[in-house]
């Protein structure tokens, strides 16, 4: 059934609903964790209608499909709305994505990060940035892959070098780590690599102490809940949001 922008105000509050139980029942600060509604394939009234209904943070996979969205978004919104980039940026896109998004939540090869680094620079800006990790290992999926590490110790430090080199980055400024859960029909399958990006964390405050690492982006339609129990502070919602996807 398609969802109309009547119903996005509806689904918002129930969709915060859940993100407010989620953080009570383990103990967190409903306040830390940001909804990002990732408006990809949908029409610019559908986005009007989730800013009339107070969200302010939404997300993109490309950069292509972005581009006149967020144009036009600049000319019938008001200026508190914020751009995420979720989805792989094609390294001649950068420039592109740099203008367009204040933060970019798939930092998934250090190549990707120094060309944002530069490009915001020419642009005057500094950019929010999450580096991306496979935490499952899928083929499909972009992203620093973790699911190597157990029997490889110079995965890890070339991981970590890797690190330190977009820690150094300028107009890059990092704030975390982003994962994708495998699909599932069960959202506890999704547990244990979120609780892994966390240790992951942890493990880069231990490594790197002089940088903040505030900032998990995990969890989508499916599971949200669960990524908020595990420490979420960022939400992918797409679909509970704005209904299938269009095209
Ligand atoms: C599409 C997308 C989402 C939202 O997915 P839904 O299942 O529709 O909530 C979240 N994160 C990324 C990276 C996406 O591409």
């Amino acid at each position: 059934m398609a969802i109309t922008a009547a119903d996005i105000g509806a689904n918002l509050a129930e969709i915060r609903g859940r993100i407010e139980a989620a953080a009570e029942r383990s103990g967190r600060d409903p306040a830390s964790v940001q909804l990002i509604a990732v408006s990809k394939t949908h029409g610019i009234e559908m986005i009007e209608a989730a800013y009339e209904a107070g969200q302010r943070h939404f997300g993109e996979n490309r950069v292509y499909e972005a581009e006149g969205k967020i144009a036009e978004a600049r000319k019938v919104l008001p200026s508190d709305v914020v751009w995420h980039m979720v989805g792989h940026i094609q390294s001649r896109k950068s420039g592109d994505a740099a203008a367009l998004f204040s933060w970019v939540h798939s930092l998934d090869r250090l190549k990707i990060a120094r060309h944002l680094s530069k490009d915001a620079e020419a642009l005057g800006l500094t950019l929010n940035g999450l580096i991306e990790v496979n935490v499952s290992g899928e083929e499909s999926k972009y992203g620093f892959d973790l699911s190597r590490w157990p029997d490889g110790e110079p995965q890890k430090e070339a991981f970590f070098a890797d690190v330190e080199t977009m820690l150094a980055l300028p107009d890059l400024r990092i704030q975390g780590l982003m994962t994708m859960a495998p699909y599932s029909e069960n959202p506890e399958d999704a547990r244990p690599v979120f609780r892994r990006l966390r240790e992951l964390r942890d493990a880069l405050c231990a490594r790197f102490p002089a940088q903040e690492w505030p900032h998990l982006s995990m969890g989508m339609s499916g599971d949200f809940e669960v990524a908020v129990e595990e420490g979420a502070t960022l939400v992918r919602v797409g679909t509970a949001i704005f209904g299938p996807r269009e095209g």
